[in-house]
């Protein structure tokens, strides 16, 4: 087991005493929610902070509530939490089947949304020892002149992972910032930059609040591939939520961004594989996750189809 390099902790216990306390660390620091993502990159060197800042005590940032006609999440909510409670089901079936799919149930009562979503991106090249790492020479995202992976490359192949954030695109969610200059909300979908070394639009500092889910029924359905369905992280994963014959398709686990796609009419097998074609062109999987880039590719055009037909069913 790989020792953690020594770093400062300090627990915060609001949102606005966080952001105070990070921007007294001069970009040194990183926020802890779960830590199951943080303390692994921590340990292989990949973030070195100085000081790491609790979030986990902050109460305001732990409920679930119905206000104005969405459904806003706290980003502390566990996995586990959100999963069971009973709106998840009932309303966001896309988001049930993809928080019961994040790795394995001990993960889920750990991580949290918020820790989820801002998860960093993974690559064969990149998560793995310094010792590894430095015998390897360093890729373009640690600093390198080229990607490891695609040769020649100036542009970063890691995959974002998160099962959830494509469930929660999916159901066109917004998220709540607050940071130094105050709080600002954006569509989820709008968090991602495509850039490997910043994959997220988000200002030094600023703090992931709370998930803010509009209070409509819908149908949906999630589906993954993953080598070992007892843990594994998504090689592809896609979503699907549908009211009425419209639905929004999102898929995730292949490169930088999740990629949303709107059904007009989720009925329509013709225009259904027209998206699937679409979405598993425009996917550019390479060698960097178990499983080929051509299988990976093809899988995204069928399990998009997949999702649409069992989000459909009677039942779902
Ligand atoms: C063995 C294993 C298997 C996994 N399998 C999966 C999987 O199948 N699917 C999947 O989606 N994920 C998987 N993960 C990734 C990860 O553990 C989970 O996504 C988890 O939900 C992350 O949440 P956390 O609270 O532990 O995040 P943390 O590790 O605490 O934080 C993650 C990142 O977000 C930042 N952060 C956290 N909260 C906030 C906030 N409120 N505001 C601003 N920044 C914040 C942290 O600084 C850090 O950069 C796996 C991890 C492991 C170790």
């Amino acid at each position: 087991m790989m020792v953690l390099p020594k770093f400062e902790y300090k627990k915060a216990r609001s949102v606005a005493e966080a952001v105070t306390l990070y921007k007294q660390q001069k970009g040194k620091a990183r926020y802890l929610a779960g830590g199951t993502d943080l303390i692994p990159l921590i340990k292989h060197r990949l973030t070195t902070p100085r000081t790491v800042i609790d979030l986990k005590g902050i109460g305001e940032l732990k409920s679930i509530d119905r206000r104005d006609g969405w459904l806003t999440v706290g980003a502390n909510v566990t996995l586990f939490d959100l999963k069971n409670d009973p709106v998840t089901g009932k309303y966001f079936p896309a988001l049930y089947e993809s928080l019961d799919a994040t790795s394995c149930e001990t993960l889920q009562m750990r991580g949290t949304i918020g820790g989820n979503i801002l998860q960093d991106t993974r690559c064969l090249e990149y998560n793995q020892s310094l010792e590894w790492r430095t015998a390897r020479g360093f890729c373009l995202r640690m600093g390198g002149s080229e990607c490891n992976v695609v040769k020649g490359a100036r542009t970063c192949f890691a995959n974002y992972c998160s099962d959830n954030a494509p469930a929660l695109i999916s159901l066109s969610a917004e998220v709540t910032l607050v940071g130094s200059e105050g709080e600002r909300t954006v569509k989820l979908g709008n968090l991602f930059t495509g850039d490997g070394v910043k994959p997220f639009a988000l200002e030094a500092g600023e703090i992931l609040t709370q998930i803010l889910i509009p209070m409509k029924k819908t149908k949906g359905a999630y589906e993954k591939l993953r080598v070992r369905d007892s843990i594994d992280y998504p090689l592809v994963g896609v979503a699907v939520s549908a009211a009425g014959a419209k639905a929004k398709v999102c898929v995730g686990g292949v490169g930088l961004a999740p990629q949303v796609y709107d059904l007009k009419n989720a009925g329509d097998a013709a225009a259904v594989k027209e998206v699937a074609d679409k979405a598993s062109t425009d996917s550019r999987p390479v060698a960097n996750a178990t499983l080929t880039p051509a299988y990976r590719k093809k899988m995204v055009g069928v399990l998009l189809k997949r999702a649409v037909k069992r989000a459909l069913a009677e039942g779902k």
